[in-house]
């Protein structure tokens, strides 16, 4: 019987997370010990953005390294797991033909950032989806919808990017989150655990949204995520913290009761 896996959504901010030992790093470790091994990853990065909805299918995708300006350590870190040619071709089946094949992008930093904390054995198969800046946030939950049979299916379900990403307007050297930081993420806290999916979608029409999310690469693989949640999955809320004023790193992980 294959086990059925929870799914999960990551604040990863900083590319230097990877090569930090904090309680954020230490919080992920802790997840990947106590859900199920996954037979597979579906990562759904704020860093594929793009105006469709494409899929790796690269038996050894290669590890992109899309951040400049950091320093040379940063792009030391190898994290090169094999890619998943069944999972690629069962995401089409469950996303259809609107689905195309992408090898030019890779696995890049939203993901090898967390996973290097989470599976520094790299023996996980990792697959990336992009994520659809022309869709819509029904359009996003939907699709997430259509993957929740994955979760039947041994595969871990990963969404990475962040509630609050407001780059502009960062603080540098400030540690903990703006007024404006904490209420919309907190606002997006308090309609998770209501599980009020309609307001999620309609972020936009927050007050704060435009503060919080001027672009919304980072915000909608939560969108992702929460289509593939079920009603009766527990809700494990991590990493509740704000960094740099305008960066949000609370993490969510919906999964069946123990
Ligand atoms: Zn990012």
């Amino acid at each position: 019987m294959t086990t059925k896996m929870p799914v999960l959504f990551v604040g990863h901010g900083s590319p230097m997370v990877a090569l930090e030992d904090s309680n954020i790093t230490r919080a992920w470790k802790k997840i990947a010990e106590n859900i199920p091994q996954p037979m597979a990853i579906l990562a759904i990065s704020a860093h594929w953005y793009g105006d469709d909805n494409r899929i790796q299918s690269d038996q050894k995708p290669k590890q992109i390294y899309d951040m400049y300006g950091f320093p040379m350590e940063l792009y030391e870190i190898k994290y090169e797991p094999k890619g998943d040619l069944p999972l690629t071709k069962r995401v089409q089946e469950l996303l259809g033909s609107s689905l195309t094949i992408d090898d030019d992008w890779g696995i890049d930093h939203g993901t090898w950032s967390v996973l290097v904390h989470m599976y520094p054995k790299v023996d996980i198969p990792v697959v990336q989806l992009s994520i659809n800046m022309k869709a819509s946030g029904k359009q996003l939950f939907e699709i997430g919808e259509r993957l929740m049979p994955l979760r039947d299916e041994g595969v871990l379900l990963f969404g990475t990017g962040n509630i609050v990403h407001n780059l502009r307007k960062a603080k540098w050297g400030m540690e903990d989150g703006t007024p404006e930081a904490d209420e919309f993420d907190q606002w997006v806290k308090e309609r998770i655990l209501e599980r009020d999916v309609d307001a999620i979608m309609n972020y936009k029409a927050h007050p704060l949204a435009p503060y919080a999310a001027p672009t919304p690469d980072h915000f909608i693989p939560l969108l992702y995520i929460l289509g593939a949640t079920r009603a009766g999955d527990e809700i494990t809320v991590f990493n509740e913290v704000r960094q740099l004023g305008s960066i949000s790193m609370t993490g969510y992980l919906w999964g069946p009761s123990a």
